[in-house]
């Protein structure tokens, strides 16, 4: 069995909120609110739930793009909220993100080149020819050719710049992609090549992914394991096989009930989920979900419930008591 690359310990991620010409703090934003996992080496972790629940600020926190407010990440045995610049520096090779923009991600005054060559002139690794070769071997792994290194990003598609995106993160020889919605912005058509060409890529350089994303048909395909998040925390998580096929919280049996099923003999009942996301400022008592669940009872009104193990994944709520 694979060993965890990272292991993500009570993380908190609060953002705080100021008021007033002296700028007194009057609350958090709890956007990451205590998340426990495991990234195994090897697999893709998809991160799933509506947008603002945290799941893109999960990513950039275990980037350390965003300094975490408490907990650990920890890589390959080492905590990385603790390193010192320089050895952050050394990490950021083994860990790249792929944004949900290509549009916005890529500077467009620059080449492909240009862009690919960044990290690799940031890192000094590879000069001259070698640098070169290096670049056209990145775009010839995602589908480009050298032919296209000399052009600029608004010559290409949304789906071609993606793939500039990836050649990007690539650069480095990472050991783990965070992939951050990175098809949300593409078409249809194009989603599937993109997802086709990073399960690729991660049996040719066995790659870990943690692949963020607010749409569980997108995940079903990518994912080794799920993990649903609400609210700034993970309220499900384990196998993909075993939660697509018996989701048990019943916010994830909501997020599942819209995905299409391929079998127009099967008919799945859509669960429409009452009111909007919460205010993470503001989070209701109890389990933050239970505004909005079907089966809330009184102990869902006051008592937070934990992640326990419930047919071979683990959930967070009380009618599994
Ligand atoms: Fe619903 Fe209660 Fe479970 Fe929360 S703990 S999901 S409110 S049943």
């Amino acid at each position: 069995m694979s060993q965890p690359l990272v292991e993500v310990k009570k993380l908190k991620k609060y953002f705080p909120i100021k008021k007033g010409i002296f700028g007194r703090t009057v609350n958090f934003v709890r956007a990451v609110d205590g998340l426990d996992f495991e990234i195994l080496e090897g697999e893709t972790l998809g991160l799933v739930g509506e947008s603002g629940c945290g799941k893109s600020t999960t990513g950039r926190t275990i980037l350390q793009l965003l300094e975490p407010t408490e907990g650990q990440v920890i890589f390959e045995g080492k905590n990385i909220v603790e390193m010192s610049k320089r050895e952050l520096q050394q990490i950021r090779k083994d860990i790249q993100i792929v944004f949900q923009d290509p549009y916005a991600s890529i500077d467009p005054r620059l080449t492909v080149r240009d862009v690919i060559a960044e990290p690799l002139e940031i890192h000094k690794m590879y000069t001259g020819k070698e640098k070169n070769k290096r670049i056209n071997e990145l775009l010839n792994d995602v589908g480009l050719s050298s032919y296209h290194a000399n052009r600029y990003a608004h010559e290409f598609s949304g789906g071609q710049r993606q793939r500039i995106g990836i050649a990007r993160a690539l650069a480095l020889n990472p050991r783990l992609i965070v992939a951050d919605e990175p098809v949300s912005a593409l078409d249809v058509s194009i989603q599937s090549q993109v997802i086709t060409l990073l399960q690729d890529l991660q049996e040719k350089y066995n790659l870990t992914y943690l692949f963020i994303a607010h749409d569980l048909s997108v995940v079903k395909h990518i994912s080794d394991r799920l993990g649903v998040m609400y609210l700034g925390k993970i309220v499900e998580i384990g196998d993909k096989g075993t939660i697509y096929n018996e989701p048990l919280h019943p916010y994830t049996k909501s997020l599942l009930s819209a995905v299409p099923v391929p079998d127009p003999t099967v008919k799945r009942e859509r669960i429409v989920l009452k009111g909007d996301i919460p205010s993470p400022s503001n989070p209701p008592a109890g389990c933050t979900f239970h505004p909005r669940c079907s089966e809330c009872m009184e102990i869902c009104k006051t008592e937070v419930p934990s992640l326990k193990e419930v047919n071979g994944r683990l959930v967070a709520c009380h009618l599994y008591n």
